[in-house]
């Protein structure tokens, strides 16, 4: 009689586990659950998220027979790729196929002086944000760990950049503000994050980290407590009317509420401010009087504004302002003394923007066969 895993190799499917994606810890439980020396687990951390090997054949520091000990129960895998793409102005996204089919996209926008990866936290999104092509999407479920972590592995893979080098990256900065709310995905967006943070593996560092929300205002203190990230909110608007619209989380977790959050995040202060993304709607929030509403409801918070103009998607029921008028309302908020930047649209023509990223995943209906 086979054992239950001569059976599966007999019908093809691999039983190796993926190591890429493991936190420390259990990268350690691992090793020592298979007969290794605490060292070792070091000495794989660094070969997996400095090096960034996917052969275990290539660890030349290990014994010849421990690589191939691993080798036979472990592999280094990285998420598949259903497609890539470029736009024209050098932006990458891709389509991300993880083991059970669902599908999910990352997108790295290069600049002059860094670039920038934006993750996806979730394959589909609970949140409906009216302007948003995400929010047409149904939540089909959260990305785990591994999931979220493949994505920097793969983006590093295709920018060449192993070993995690030190200066001259183009991979500098990421920011969670793909598919999905991070902060409903928290634990594993957390655990992910740690992950690529650490110096002696992917090293990016926190400060170059940014968390986008819509406003899960329960889970932003842990935010800044546990990772320390830089923070971005997804206001939008400036009052709850308007609010409750196009971010219907609004309901739940009303404007004053989430500036009294942001007021108390740990660790911001005027070195540290944190970002409002307030998307350009042509007459639905883009007049003086709300840029004028906008710095008083800012008041007393360490902050800086991110304009963002529209994103059109198929069938999306808002234009984008104006550039007058955006220009007007970024006026406003300057002169008030408050940094308001606007966001140079990237990756458009391929869907990359800010708000257009979708997959075709769809939940599984209960009882569906
Ligand atoms: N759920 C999180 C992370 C997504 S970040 C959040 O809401 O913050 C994506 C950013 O792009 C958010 O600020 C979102 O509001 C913005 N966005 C969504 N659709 C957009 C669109 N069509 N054009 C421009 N920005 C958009």
């Amino acid at each position: 009689m086979s054992s239950a895993s001569e059976l599966l190799q007999l019908i093809d499917i691999d039983v190796r586990r993926d190591l890429v994606g493991a936190t420390r810890d259990q990268l350690a439980a691992e090793m020592s659950s298979f007969g290794a020396e605490p060292f070792r687990a070091r000495q794989l951390w660094h070969w997996i998220y400095h090096r960034g090997v996917t052969d275990f054949a290539a660890m030349t520091n290990l014994a010849k027979g421990f690589r191939e000990r691993l080798a036979e129960r472990y592999v280094l895998g990285r998420p598949a790729v259903a497609a890539a793409q470029v736009s024209r102005d050098g932006t990458r996204k891709w389509l991300l196929r993880f083991d059970d089919g669902n599908e999910a996209e990352a997108v790295h926008i290069p600049e002059e002086d860094r670039g920038t990866l934006c993750v996806s936290s979730q394959v589909g999104c609970t949140l409906n944000c009216r302007f948003c092509h995400t929010g047409t999407q149904r939540l089909v479920r959260n990305l785990g760990v591994a999931e979220i972590v493949g994505q920097v592995m793969l983006a590093r893979d295709a920018l060449g950049e192993w070993p995690s080098p030190q200066e001259d990256r183009q991979l500098t900065n990421i920011v969670l503000m793909g598919m999905g709310e991070p902060l409903y995905n928290f634990d594993n967006v957390a655990a992910a994050m740690k992950v690529v943070m650490d110096p002696e593996g992917l090293a990016i560092s926190r400060r170059k980290i940014t968390l986008s929300t819509a406003g899960v205002v329960p889970l932003i203190a842990r935010c800044g407590s546990e990772l320390a990230v830089n923070l971005a909110i997804s206001l939008h608007a400036v009052s709850d009317d308007v609010r409750d619209v196009l971010v219907p989380l609004n309901k739940k977790y009303p404007i004053a509420e989430l500036l009294d959050a942001c007021r108390s995040y740990p660790g911001s202060s005027n070195a540290r401010r944190i970002t409002f993304e307030y998307v350009m709607l042509k007459g639905i929030n883009d007049s003086p009087a709300e840029a004028h509403e906008l710095v008083r409801l800012l008041r007393g918070i360490p902050a800086k504004v991110n304009l963002i103009p529209f994103n059109p998607w198929p069938g999306a029921p808002y234009e984008c302002s104006a550039d007058a008028a955006i220009a007007a309302f970024s006026d406003i908020v300057f002169t008030a003394g408050y940094s308001a930047p606007v966001r140079t649209p990237r990756g458009r023509d391929i869907l990359a923007a800010c708000g257009q990223l979708k997959s075709a995943s769809v939940r599984a209906r209960r009882g569906a066969t």
